[in-house]
């Protein structure tokens, strides 16, 4: 059974409920490919600087690196509103904040960046690679959490920014606190579906060749 998750373990469950099993119940190894451990670095490198760690984004020598020093100016207009950076926090069953490792923490989430800004919550999400529909999913989740991190916030402004291709690129979302509740409901429903699965049936496709438990990978899985 699987009662407590993050957008991440939904995305996996819902792409493949049988990984998820193997990731998650069976905690099989599912180690990070190349493209994970590039997006970490530079994670951590954005996180340095926004937070005045680093007083200036390190040289990169790294084949096709992201054009971080085209983002300069927003970096540093972030710098300025001293923003939390890679804040953990869980949600309870109620949708209520609580610590992370807690033990009815049901609903985790990591923002990369996020502030208050007067009336509003603002988040920023860094995402290497290409971009997804399934981003946007991602938003609405986080404005909603965000909102109820904030109550004093009427708006969520969430934003993915697309480091690979500069500082035009980025997807938004807006949530007002109007439509908070629905959105909750919402999340709660699709959460159900993976809570009460106890088959975890194999939903094989394109995406099994990137699955450490592929067959063709030495994996127990019967498919890819
Ligand atoms: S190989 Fe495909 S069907 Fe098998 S667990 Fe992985 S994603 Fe699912």
């Amino acid at each position: 059974m699987i009662n407590k998750w993050s957008y991440s373990r939904l995305k996996t469950y819902e792409s493949c409920p049988q990984k998820a099993k193997y990731k998650i119940i069976d905690k099989l190894p599912d180690p990070a490919g190349p493209a994970a451990a590039r997006g970490t670095k530079y994670h951590k490198i954005l996180e340095e600087y926004v937070g005045g760690v680093l007083p200036a984004l390190p040289p990169d020598l790294a084949p096709n690196p992201p054009p971080l020093p085209a983002y300069l100016d927003k970096l540093n207009a972030l710098r300025e509103k001293k923003p939390k950076l890679e804040y953990q926090i869980a949600f309870t069953r109620e949708w209520k904040p609580t610590d992370f490792f807690a033990d009815n923490a049901w609903a985790r989430a990591v923002y990369d960046v996020i502030y208050p800004n007067k009336y509003e919550v603002q988040v920023i999400d860094y995402k290497t690679g290409r971009p997804s529909p399934d981003h946007l999913q991602q938003l609405e989740l986080y404005a909603a959490t965000a909102l109820i991190l904030h109550p004093e916030a009427e708006l969520a402004m969430c934003a993915d920014w697309y480091l690979d291709n500069g500082p035009h690129s980025t997807l938004e979302f807006v949530l007002a606190r109007n439509g908070l509740q629905d959105v909750l409901t919402r999340w709660t429903a699709r959460v159900q579906v993976m809570e009460t699965d106890t088959v975890f049936p194999a939903r094989p496709g394109r995406h099994c060749s990137y699955c450490a438990f592929a067959k063709k990978k030495g994996g127990p899985c019967q498919f890819g």
